[in-house]
């Protein structure tokens, strides 16, 4: 019995860690040889989770097959990575898609092993070498060696099983040999042998480099920047731990069966080929790298070391590299003010207009392209055609997500309740049972009002104005749209006897849609939507909430050819009406914190006034304030990323717990308010109590630092202020806090 609930729990485990854990990329790096000490360094990284912690999953490749080139893999994505010799320099000076990353070697450890009676190069005229042309020989080093001597014509190649064999045996007078490797191998064996190493003849080397194609570097800097560092951990931690590397690989890797000595001596010559006090491990010197260049263009082999200055990777590629990538994307031409196309064909809005800063910010080596449709029907078409890879807003559907990537959302509003002036205030989508709501054909929200409100009927249109125009015409009670595109269709389709007339629980997440195919560049959107500055967001919302306006009025009145002194005029009163409108516009956007989805002051402060006015002694308003204990220690300790992801995480929490009707706020940094209408005090009390002990549980069993709060409860009393009413909270959260933390304080007495 035991090992099934062991398996269980085993597969708990991994199910809960793979929920919270970043997701991961997979990589794959090919090596040029077997397994051995010269690729410790990526063991390390493996095996103490440097790559883990990066959000990598690598898979080390060997090289079967040393005549292979492995740059048609590297340019068609099958593998990231390509370690290798000083081919790699000579392949960036005549392949302008191999960028070079990382060069451990120092020191080149590639030689000619010889017979003890060969001395010099010229010693090999017309003899026979064990190695492969087109592997450890072609391109590198040695290669240039031969000609540089001009004797690279006269030699005859053989490609024996084993070559220290076919050297013993006679067969061969040379082959091509690792320093750190098969001198150990004829020095066990008793056998007298010479190493011609090209560097004392005019030819230099580096060793143990990286590559990657251009075209990966471009698209995810980000990960080449992780891959490189986690790998240089793991070289620090391999020339500090020899030992315990070996055993890893005698446990894990050793496909060469070489022994624990073989090993051991590989290991000590690596440090002197490495120099880590000479130089940080895995830089790229670009003198080094250059006195390499020169030799290849001595031997004849290159033309000119220049190239080579396009293939070093730095920190700032994808700044230097910028637009080289070009992005087909797709946009709903006629949504204003949220997403549309402008009568002169150019993407604007909302949606495009924050996609272009997104991009310029953090994604610059992108160019983005539009490609123009003339209804969102056929924006959809293209996408699912591959012809746009990208769309600027979409919601987020279960039969999309089979066909689509979706970011988080960067834009949160709630619907709003449309209706013909006059009618009363509409307190909730509950309050229309038995009444009929406008929507249009196809919209997602149709679903959800099925299920959860049954008793609604539900008239469909063809489009959003259709269904406004419905309530105009009384065939419908009321419309729903979220705020920007209700007031846009209100001022411009002439429906002035419509209002906005309530507020529903129910949001409108908007998010970038990404192609199927291109699951990185999901991960890298998502960063970037996290790190765009919300101030910044707010801004473009404002503007396009004014400005698109009028565009949108400008396309209509062209449209019913109505003439230029009528065009004047009703600007005049569309100028006057925007202007009462504005500051509205601006206050109503931008309700939510952007971190963790809940409400920021500015929505508080509008659901306040209107809980506090709804609260009676039956139904009174309860609020709790929490702050999390100790969160500055989290920062420190694991950084301000895995700060966040608590706090996110936490709101996840408390979203869950909540009722419909509460109200979540962040507060300010790590502090949150929840509004409970309709609760007693002990009740509030009992339920910040259960709040705070499933933060306690849910944050142990996550992937995350464990972290409890600190909550005060307080009830609303009739006519107090929402400040007076905030430092109440706060005074009992403090006494939470004093009290040992982890802990509830209200004023029941
Ligand atoms: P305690 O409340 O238990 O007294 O201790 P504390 O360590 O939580 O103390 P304090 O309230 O002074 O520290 C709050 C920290 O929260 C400081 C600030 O750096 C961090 N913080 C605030 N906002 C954010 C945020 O958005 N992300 C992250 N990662 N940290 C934040
Ligand atoms: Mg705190
Ligand atoms: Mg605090």
């Amino acid at each position: 019995m035991l090992p099934i609930r062991l398996l269980l729990t085993l597969l708990l485990l991994i199910l809960v860690r793979s929920a919270w854990a970043q997701p991961t990329v997979e990589l794959t790096v090919q090596l040029n040889w077997k397994h051995q000490f010269q690729y410790a360094g990526f063991y390390a990284a493996i095996t103490q989770g440097y790559y883990q912690q990066a959000g990598l999953k690598v898979h080390l490749r060997e090289c079967h097959h040393p005549d292979h080139s492995f740059l048609p893999e590297l340019a068609d994505g099958k593998v990231q990575f390509v370690v290798s010799n000083s081919d790699l320099i000579y392949d960036a000076l005549h392949d302008e898609s191999i960028v070079l990353v990382a060069n451990y070697f120092k020191r080149p450890a590639l030689v000619f092993l010889t017979r003890a009676d060969i001395r010099s190069p010229l010693d090999l005229n017309g003899r026979v070498i064990a190695g492969t042309k087109n592997g450890a020989l072609d391109h590198t080093t040695l290669e240039a060696l031969l000609r540089l001597f001009n004797i690279h014509a006269d030699i005859r190649y053989m490609q024996p099983e084993d070559q220290p064999q076919a050297l013993l045996a006679g067969k061969a007078d040379a082959i091509t040999a690792f320093t750190t490797n098969e001198p150990q191998l004829l020095a066990e064996k008793n056998a007298q042998y010479h190493l011609l190493r090209p560097e004392l003849f005019g030819i230099d080397g580096l060793d143990v480099n990286v590559a990657t194609s251009r075209e990966f570097a471009l698209r995810h800097p980000d990960i080449v920047r992780k891959f490189i560092d986690a790998t240089n951990r793991g070289w620090q931690y391999a020339l500090q731990n020899p030992a315990d590397v070996i055993d890893q690989i005698m446990l894990r890797w050793n496909t060469q069966h070489k022994s624990r000595r073989a090993l051991e001596y590989e290991s000590l010559l690596t440090q002197a080929h490495i120099l880590p006090d000479l130089y940080p491990i895995g830089s790229l010197n670009q003198k080094l790298l250059e006195q390499v260049a020169e030799s290849f263009v001595a031997a004849g082999m290159a033309d000119s070391v220049l190239p080579l200055h396009k293939a070093i990777w730095h920190e700032n590629w994808k700044t230097t590299h910028k637009g080289e990538l070009t992005l087909p994307f797709c946009n709903d031409p006629n949504w204003p003010p949220i997403d549309y196309t402008t009568p002169l064909g150019q993407p604007d809005g909302i949606a495009p207009e924050f996609a272009r800063r997104l991009f310029a910010q953090f994604l610059p080596q992108y160019k983005l392209v539009h490609v123009p449709t003339a209804t969102w029907q056929e924006s959809l078409q293209r996408f699912s055609e591959g012809e746009c890879k990208l769309l600027v807003e979409a919601v987020k559907t279960p039969e999309r997500t089979k066909t689509m990537l979706f970011t988080r959302p960067y834009l949160r509003y709630p619907f709003l309740i449309v209706t013909r002036a006059g009618k009363p205030y509409v307190n909730g989508l509950a309050s229309l049972r038995g009444k009929t709501i406008a929507r249009q054909k196809g919209s997602a929200l149709i679903e959800l009002l099925r299920k959860r409100y049954p008793d609604i009927n539900i008239l469909e249109t063809d489009n959003t104005q259709q269904a406004f125009l419905a309530v105009a015409t009384e065939q419908a009670d009321a419309a729903l749209a979220i705020g920007p595109v209700a007031k846009n269709m209100i001022a411009t389709a002439g429906l002035n006897t419509l209002v906005i007339n309530g507020v529903t629980n129910l949001d409108y997440p908007i998010r970038i849609a990404v192609a199927k195919s291109e699951p990185l560049l999901l991960t890298q959107l998502n960063e970037a939507i996290v790190r765009f500055p919300p101030h910044e967001l707010a801004n473009i919302q404002a503007r396009y909430t004014v400005l698109t306006e009028r565009t949108w009025i400008c396309r209509q009145w062209i449209a019913i050819g109505v003439g230029l002194a009528s065009l004047l005029l009703l600007w005049f009163g569309y100028r006057s009406w925007r202007l009462k409108k504005h500051a509205e516009d601006v206050e109503e956007i931008a309700e939510r914190d952007m971190l963790t989805g809940a409400f920021n002051r500015r929505g508080l402060e509008r659901r306040f006034g209107h809980l506090a006015a709804l609260a009676s002694d039956d139904a009174p308003l309860c609020a709790m304030l929490f702050d999390l204990d100790h969160f500055k220690a989290i920062n420190d300790t694991y950084g301000h990323t895995v700060g966040d992801a608590v706090l996110r995480k936490i709101a996840d929490i408390v979203m869950d717990t909540i009722r419909n009707t509460d109200v979540f706020v962040r507060w300010g940094g790590e502090e949150f308010m929840i509004l409970c209408p309709g609760m007693h005090l002990n009740e509030a009390h009992k339920f910040a109590d259960t709040l705070r002990q499933r933060v306690q549980n849910l944050m142990r069993a996550s992937d995350l630092p464990d972290v409890t709060i600190s909550i005060g409860v307080a009830q609303h009393k009739p006519g107090e202020s929402l400040r007076d009413f905030t430092q109440r909270l706060d005074k009992l959260l403090y006494q939470a806090k004093r009290n040992g933390r982890n802990r509830v304080e209200s004023n029941l007495d």
